[in-house]
């Protein structure tokens, strides 16, 4: 760069100027991880016309590098959709999608079982805002569209709902939502773009039926491995992937590389990884039903759990390879249980802390068996009336062998709930 014949460089300078690049044609499995905050211009006039808006070119470390556009670029092939913008957690991208889409006076509809901290958002910072918010019941199509009113901004949509897992007859709720012209909005962390397609949901692949936004906590399958934090907001419509990144940057949502480098590295093996959480999570289900001290398994794959009959119309034909030989749908590898009332909640904690292989702790899609006992009563206007009374304990099933996971559960309900 510089010939400086006069005065050589010090070599404390060569240290962040040296002449030397390696040699261009580098080719392996991985990509390269570029990090930056500074992006370099190669002068002034390119550093004044560089759009950040555009993907045609990098201007600082928050609004891109060949690292993150990767990363959105496969995301947007795994879900179906043509934009992706990556936010610090799958929390942050709701959060994104919240900011950028609803104004004091508008309302947003969100599912009684969706995830806690998108219904805690609208009750907190949106309400201060003056944002308002309903819950609906998406096992109900008649109570969202009774609840869509001229304020009505944004639905949120998931399938199947947390903890609870029931599955939304989902085609027919963005119908609903598409009929009265109000934006949609997937938690699509569960389906993982796996499961379904949520940009072609009658599947006939004209994209008529699809959601407007949908958003995933990479956190969970993508990453695979218990130890990243992301979420991605995907779309089809050029004017709303603005309106969103528009927000995005405004609110500083950026990712680091090497959480990018992780979830790159992962998202290969990931159609390999749902299918053997599935295989394995349906395979406890259906031991848990036979227990006598359980009074309810909720799992969307099992014939007679809430939602059982939506979630094979939506997932039966398996998109791309998902399929396991013979298993009809693909579900995520979680699931969770009723106590027989004549247990007290204790007793459930008790046996909670007597398992040894599945451990305590939030958050799913790693290779570590998790599970959580909850308290619907304090989650939920209501009982949801598809669920049996008793405590809850939700399990995400991860990739050890799945005798020993079973021998696990077994052994923790003889040390603490005698049949
Ligand atoms: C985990 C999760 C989130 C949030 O993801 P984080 O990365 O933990 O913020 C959102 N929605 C669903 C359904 C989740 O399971």
């Amino acid at each position: 760069m510089q010939s400086m014949s006069e005065s050589p460089m010090d070599p404390i300078t060569q240290l962040i100027h040296h002449p030397y690049t390696p040699p261009p044609g580098f080719a392996a499995p991985q990509p390269g991880v570029f990090k930056a905050s500074t992006v370099i211009f190669a002068n002034v006039a390119a550093m004044r016309s560089r759009d950040w808006k555009s993907k045609s070119g990098y201007t600082y470390g928050l609004h891109g590098t060949p690292t993150t556009f990767l990363l959105e670029e496969r995301l947007c092939a795994l879900e179906g959709g043509l934009q992706c913008l990556l936010a610090p957690s799958g929390l942050a991208a709701i959060a994104n999608v919240a900011l950028a889409l609803l104004k004091t006076g508008d309302e947003v509809l969100i599912p009684a079982n969706a995830y806690g901290p998108n219904k805690a958002l609208a009750e907190g910072e949106l309400a201060a805002w003056g944002i308002g918010h309903q819950f609906y019941d998406a096992m109900n199509p008649a109570d969202l569209a009774a609840k869509i009113s001229a304020r009505t901004r944004l639905v949120w949509l998931e399938a199947p709902g947390s903890v609870t897992m029931e599955f939304p007859d989902l085609p027919e709720l963005v119908r609903l939502c598409q009929a009265r012209g109000v934006t949609t909005a997937l938690d699509n962390t569960w389906g993982a773009g796996l499961a379904f397609r949520p940009f072609d949901l009658d599947g006939d692949g004209s994209g008529r039926l699809a959601v407007d936004v949908s958003v995933h906590a990479l956190t969970k399958y993508p990453s695979g491995g218990g130890d990243v934090l992301m979420g991605s907001v995907i779309t089809r419509s050029e004017t709303l992937h603005r309106q969103l990144k528009l927000c995005h940057m405004r609110l500083g949502l950026g990712v680091g590389a090497n959480d990018v480098e992780a979830v790159l590295r992962s998202l290969p093996g990931i159609a390999l990884r749902y299918r053997a959480h599935d295989a394995a999570a349906r395979e406890l289900a259906r031991w848990c039903e036979e227990q006598p001290q359980i009074s309810q398994v909720l799992h969307p794959a099992l014939p007679g759990s809430p939602g059982h009959t939506d979630w094979r119309q939506l997932c039966a034909s398996m998109p791309r390879g998902v399929a396991e030989g013979g298993a009809e749908g693909a579900a995520a590898g979680l699931f969770s249980i009723i106590v027989a009332p004549r247990f007290t909640a204790a007793q459930v904690d008790a046996f909670c802390d007597a398992l040894r292989l599945f451990k305590l702790g939030y958050s799913w899609g790693g290779p570590m068996s998790l599970a959580v006992p909850y308290d619907l009563a304090s989650m939920r206007p209501s009982w949801p009336s598809q669920v049996a009374r008793g405590t809850l304990v939700r399990f995400s099933v991860g990739l050890e062998a799945v005798a020993d996971l079973r021998n696990d559960l077994a052994q923790a309900l003889l040390a603490a709930l005698p049949a």
